[in-house]
């Protein structure tokens, strides 16, 4: 088939396949749930509550998508491995993973940061993303997949006193890449996205206080912060077939935070 024929709207459908979402009860990982819900995929949402996660599925559900909620604090191996048993308990497979959930307790100079809240951001930002696609790389053998690692743009231009945070944002940029590498040859692509500033719990600190959020707008060539919704479509894309040549890549999703000032 020459490349003017082939239709191009299917390869962006998800019909069939599976995909687990960490921290999915809000935020980013629940705009992307729905985004792969609505174009057929069933998804997993899971969040380290389980009322949480049922809340996300129901709604779904009464949508007429598929979707179940399955609770996993991915600091905890044995609840890692858990997941992925009951996904494949419920659905049979797995296709997709986006590794979404993460964590940072600290604002906070390199000097001024305890070795203990570096342990707890490497662990649950870096270790818990590696740990959960092992567990899932033979069940994404079986037919290939895609990983989808939720970085930040910290990971490629930190800001001062989230040097912790931003250290395990580029780690985890390395640790899709190597994926990447070494899963290939299975059918297996691993990609990240990159947000930049976007409205939800995790970015309260910045944008509840009036004058660092004027600042940040008046820098950035998108004039405002980004909603959870605009990173849904970034990952529809990658986690189907219409990404079939992207592996190993950072996707930027950020308002033009990298090209500011
Ligand atoms: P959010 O709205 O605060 O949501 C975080 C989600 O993660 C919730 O579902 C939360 O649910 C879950 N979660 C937190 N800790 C967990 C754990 N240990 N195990 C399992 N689930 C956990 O955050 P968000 O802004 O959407 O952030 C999502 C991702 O985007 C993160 O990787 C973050 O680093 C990245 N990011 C965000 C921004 C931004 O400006 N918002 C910018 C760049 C990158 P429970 O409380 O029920 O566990």
């Amino acid at each position: 088939m020459s490349s003017t024929t082939q239709e191009i709207t299917p390869l962006f459908q998800l019909d069939g396949k599976v995909a687990i979402l960490t921290g999915a009860s809000k935020g980013i990982g629940a705009a992307m749930a729905r985004g792969l819900a609505e174009f057929g995929a069933k998804v997993v949402i899971s969040s380290r509550k389980q009322e949480a996660v049922d809340t996300v599925a129901e709604e779904l559900k009464s949508q007429g998508l598929e979707a179940i909620g399955i609770a996993c604090h991915v600091g905890e191996a044995a609840q890692l491995q858990q997941l992925v048993d009951k996904t494949i308990e419920a659905f049979g497979r797995i296709d997709i993973i986006i590794n979404n959930a993460a964590t940072n307790p600290i604002f906070a100079t390199l000097d001024q940061s305890d070795p203990a809240v570096f342990d707890k951001i490497m662990h649950v930002n870096v270790r818990a993303p590696f740990l959960l696609c092992n567990y899932a790389y033979p069940h994404l053998c079986k037919q290939g997949g895609s990983i989808i690692n939720i970085s930040s743009v910290e990971g490629m231009k930190p800001s001062t006193g989230l040097g912790l945070y931003s250290s395990s944002k580029s780690a985890l940029i390395a640790l899709t890449q190597s994926q990447a590498k070494e899963w290939g040859k299975d059918g297996i692509r691993s990609n990240v996205i990159c947000p930049g500033l976007i409205k939800t719990k995790f970015s309260a600190a910045l944008w509840q206080n009036e004058a660092i959020l004027k600042h940040i707008e008046s820098q950035l060539p998108a004039a405002r912060m980004g909603r959870p919704n605009e990173m849904a479509g970034l990952a529809v894309f990658l986690a189907s077939d219409a990404a079939s040549y992207c592996t190993g890549s950072v996707f930027t999703a950020d308002g033009g935070y990298l090209i500011a000032g």
